[in-house]
């Protein structure tokens, strides 16, 4: 990050203390000593575990999130936003200026982009047309599904007249038409914003053109594009979306997730369902934790989006019939990987949710989805009946989605379980597997499914003594973030660190040791590291350290197990070597290296019984930190 850009973050970070963000949205938070405490606002709980520490400008959930952060990564949790918007948010409210560029991917600044002011004024254009006589048949049309006079206009509704040059004719007036006159747009920027195309002759015209539309928004609440569908027999297909904008990348726009986004984190849970309507019945009906994912498939980056809202059930609504199924199959795929529980609740044929909505409420809804089986059962459950052929091109599908399961366990129980319902051996699943890989069109993957290899019990074994090293890291992390005048001490491990994020922070707190300005604490530190994800474990480091008897103590007792953990590698390549010898000693040949062994061979016995005597009485051993300075620096003396 940039230095102006991290100037912008202290300042706003001075002008909004961390407990008056958090109070802001946590009205409970109450005040417990030093720190503030309340009920966590991202998960359900009835005793406090949700900590801010003003003196460390961090949040931390010491429960079921096990997350904290600063002012930014609160507003990024609980609005839902990313690292750039709610900076944005938070600029907004200090009235502190954030450089642009950003200091890194020199992203545009929104504020700035007239973009985002121009598809509002057309959304406002649309809506207008909605509202006068041109609109009467759409009005007719969306008062006929049942949907409210207020949920129209909560959500925006509009009509695009069919002229086909209204639009561009509004936007591309200036202030000087009065007050109902556009932004004064130019073409370029309506292109820009999939609101126009251009003729062959270069002239402009509407790219939506008696049709019904619907602002898209994303995530903040700003229109970024449209859907529009046509009334009637016409021309065209039913429905148009915007074409690909820089506002509009429908990879990343769930249709209502601003609206739905409060409730799902509450109830940690979210419905998706298939169209417009049904989640504007949705929300009528006061079940707001529902939203659509807009287009055909459900990658990656609505996975990232979805993730942020906290949900830990998801369930997916689909129409009964050959395209809803296809749609379900879509979604799983992109969601499989959050690893959430997901169900898929199938509409009887000619259901829609909307209807069901309008007509049920609620209540009888939700109890309709509650009861739906998980996607597992329901994808085995349409492999019932089947047989030859058939079967095989099912199971095959399935393979496929398992290929989502991200966990090797849970996909391997899944795999097992298929197996068990079919009455064949895992080994077919694995043949069944290996034989199509040839017809499937996406190259196989480096691991199957049905040939992932499973972590055998011992297996973790290993693992164990880097778990024990992590630890130390963490711990010697921690202490550095409370206690700065650590930082000698800690300097000459630092590039033994191998976990990523761990080595990052570690980074940031020697760099920022060498500037005698600096004031190192856990918040300057998360102001440094910027959307680093190893700011994510900041807060946490420093809660954990603040529970040792002293940053200090903690230190050493990480250094400590350090030291315990480098001895014990000492002495395993002690041993083999000392049995490699033994071997040559054996063997050899001639005096000379048979000789050179021996000596060899003393001097491991020396090292080896050093190292193993020293083991044993650690109090004898000189302290590792020995020999650097003691005497702790105080921050405030430093600067
Ligand atoms: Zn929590």
């Amino acid at each position: 990050l940039s230095h102006e850009f991290r100037r912008a973050i202290e300042e706003i970070k001075l002008r909004a203390p961390i407990e008056d963000v958090v109070r802001e949205h946590v009205p409970s938070l109450k005040k417990a000593g030093a720190v503030w405490k309340a009920c966590c606002p991202f998960h359900d709980e009835k005793t406090p575990s949700f900590v801010v520490d003003p003196r460390r400008g961090t949040w931390h959930c010491f429960g079921a999130c096990a997350e904290g952060g600063d002012q930014i990564a609160f507003v990024e949790r609980f609005s839902g936003l990313g690292f750039l918007d709610a900076l944005e948010v938070l600029a907004a409210r200090t009235g502190v200026d954030v450089p642009r560029g950003r200091g890194r991917g020199g992203e545009r600044r929104e504020a700035d982009d007239p973009g985002y002011a121009l598809l509002e004024g057309a959304a406002r254009f649309y809506a207008e047309r909605l509202a006068a006589p041109e609109g009467r048949a759409a009005r007719e049309y969306l008062t006929g599904r049942g949907l409210s006079e207020a949920t129209l206009a909560d959500f925006g509704l509009g009509w695009a007249p069919a002229g086909g040059r209204e639009l561009c004719g509004w936007a591309r007036q200036g202030a000087a038409a009065g007050p109902a006159g556009g932004p004064g747009s130019s073409l370029d920027l309506l292109e820009r914003c999939g609101l126009a195309r251009r003729n062959e002759s270069g002239h402009g015209y509407d790219f939506f053109r008696g049709r019904l539309v619907i602002p898209i928004r994303d995530e903040r609440g700003r229109t970024v594009g449209f859907g529009a569908r046509r009334l009637g027999e016409g021309d065209g297909p039913k429905y148009i979306n915007t074409p690909e904008t820089p506002y509009f990348k429908k990879g990343r726009l769930v249709y209502g997730f601003d609206k739905a986004l409060a409730e799902a984190r509450k109830a940690r849970h979210l419905i998706l369902v298939e169209g417009y309507t049904d989640v504007m019945a949705a929300h009528q009906v006061g079940l707001r934790r529902v939203g659509a994912v807009l287009g055909t498939s459900t990658g990656t980056d609505h996975a990232g989006l979805l993730r942020r809202c906290g949900a830990r059930r998801i369930h997916l609504v689909f129409d009964g019939d050959e395209a809803g199924t296809l749609a379900a199959r879509r979604a799983l795929a992109g969601l499989l990987p959050l690893e959430v529980e997901l169900s898929v609740v199938r509409l009887p044929i000619g259901e829609d949710p909307c209807d069901l909505l309008l007509r049920e409420g609620a209540e009888a809804f939700l109890a309709r989805i509650e009861a739906a089986p998980d996607w597992f059962e329901v994808l085995c459950g349409e492999l019932e009946g089947r047989r030859g052929a058939e079967l095989s091109q099912g199971v095959d599908e399935l393979l496929e989605l398992l290929q989502h399961v991200p966990r090797p366990v849970h996909r391997r129980s899944l795999v097992q379980e298929l197996a068990d319902r079919l009455g064949v051996g895992i080994e077919t699943l694995r043949e069944q597997w290996r034989s199509g890989a040839r017809g499937r069109r996406r190259p196989a993957p480096a691991t199957p499914p049905a040939t992932a290899p499973e972590p055998s019990p011992d297996g973790e074994a290993p693992g164990e003594p880097e778990a024990r090293v992590l630890q130390a890291f963490r711990g010697l992390v921690g202490a550095v973030l409370l206690d700065p005048s650590l930082v000698p001490l800690v300097r000459p491990l630092a590039d033994e660190c191998q976990d990523v994020g761990l080595s990052r922070i570690l980074e940031v707190v020697l760099g920022m040791y060498e500037d005698l300005d600096a004031v190192i604490d856990p918040s300057s530190v998360l102001t440094v590291l910027g959307d680093h994800p190893a700011r994510k474990q900041v807060a946490g480091l420093a809660e954990h350290a603040g529970r040792a008897a002293s940053p200090k103590e903690l230190l050493d007792g990480c250094l400590e197990s350090l030291r315990r953990h480098h001895e014990g590698r000492r002495v395993d390549e002690l041993k083999a070597r000392f049995l490699v010898l033994e071997q040559r000693i054996r063997e050899a040949t001639d005096e000379v290296a048979q000789s050179a062994a021996r000596s060899e061979l003393e001097r491991v016995a020396n090292e080896l019984t050093e190292v193993l005597r020293c083991g044993r009485t650690p109090e004898e051993e000189p302290s590792p930190t020995d020999g650097l300075p003691v005497h702790r620096v105080s921050p405030t003396a430093r600067t």
